[in-house]
């Protein structure tokens, strides 16, 4: 029998990174966690300890990464991701943007390994092409709040093509737009998570700037496929992963007050600096090079979720 491909993945114990140890491992893999636990959790990879093709290592890979042994995938899913959390720990996202990768990209040269970077549709800024294509170059505040994890992003993908470019290191890119689904946390501020909770608790949904702001959720499943199905192409460019169903933030809210049968009133705050005014993703290249769609509907989606979400404050 083949041995098992070899993959790690930095920033396996957060939302993303810990799917995505479960579906490498489903396909036959070995996986090396690496998370410095700063906004990841084990209680989404406890399911995994005593898997005898798991293993997590606690570590901060903006330092040099050094693994022993055979390694054919390196994911680098490492960062904080929410904006809440961006915003509390700027210095962090800025350094495993940049430093993590440029690591990550090293450990992938080192063990002639391939390389896939999580990027984001936050490269794209407030996007002024709607929907945002692989080839728009993007509309981004440099110094802004939201910039430390936008620029940190736009150089590790500059980073990941010098390193395939130069050095000729297997590399993928791909663009992860809005994703949702069970292992997020309540408290991450992302709009999903925080309009169940107010929503459960019948707390107001807080909307912020008039709601009319656009965004469109993918489930992780259906993210997690695609990121999947691109790590066994032979593709370089980046890629957008998500799903184009686009809806307002104040729908958002009003959907959400429907799927929880909740009574919780609807309040308006301030919206955030630089908060992006639409986005969705055009996932042309994806189906093309991929064969990939997202399959499951937002209120399937929102259900599963939902769920999860209940168990976790000990509603169910
Ligand atoms: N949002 C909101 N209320 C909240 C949290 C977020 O209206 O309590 C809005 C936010 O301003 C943005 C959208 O929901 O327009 C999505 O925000 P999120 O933090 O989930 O991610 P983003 O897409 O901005 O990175």
């Amino acid at each position: 029998m083949a041995e098992r491909p070899v993959s790690v993945v930095t920033g396996g114990a957060g939302f993303l990174g810990s799917h995505l140890c479960d579906k490498l491992i489903e396909n036959g893999h070995k996986v090396i966690c690496l998370d410095n636990l700063i906004t990841g959790s084990l209680d989404n990879i406890a399911h995994l300890f005593g898997n005898e093709n798991f293993k997590f290592i606690k570590y901060d890979v903006t330092e040099f990464i050094y693994v022993d042994g055979r390694v054919d995938n390196i994911l680098h899913f490492a960062s904080p991701a929410s904006p809440i959390d961006y915003l509390k720990y700027p210095i962090q996202t800025l350094k495993v943007g940049s430093l993590g990768t440029h690591k990550a990209l090293g450990l992938a040269k080192a063990k002639k390994a391939r390389f896939l970077l999580a990027s984001t549709s936050e490269v794209y800024g407030d996007p002024e092409i709607h929907p945002q294509p692989e080839s728009y170059w993007g509309n981004v505040n440099p110094i802004g709040p939201r910039g430390v994890y936008d620029e940190a992003k736009r150089f590790a993908e500059a980073m990941t093509m010098a390193y395939h470019r130069y050095h000729g290191v297997d590399t993928r890119i791909v663009r992860i737009f809005n994703t949702y689904g069970p292992r997020m946390r309540l408290d991450d501020g992302r709009v999903l998570p925080t309009f169940v909770s107010q929503a459960l608790k019948g707390e107001d949904l807080t909307v912020f700037g008039d709601g009319s702001q656009t965004r469109s959720f993918c489930y992780v499943d259906d993210l997690i496929e695609g990121i999947f199905r691109l790590l066994n192409t032979d593709y370089h460019d980046p890629v957008n992963i998500g799903n184009p169903d686009e809806i307002t933030i104040l729908e958002f809210a009003e959907e959400v007050l429907k799927h929880t049968n909740s009574k919780s009133k609807i309040i308006f705050k301030e919206l955030p600096v630089d908060d992006p005014k639409v986005r969705q993703p055009d996932i042309t290249l994806a189906k093309k090079l991929l064969g990939w769609e997202p399959k499951i509907s937002r209120s399937e989606g929102i259900k599963i979720t939902l769920n999860y979400f209940k168990q976790k404050l000990g509603l169910e």
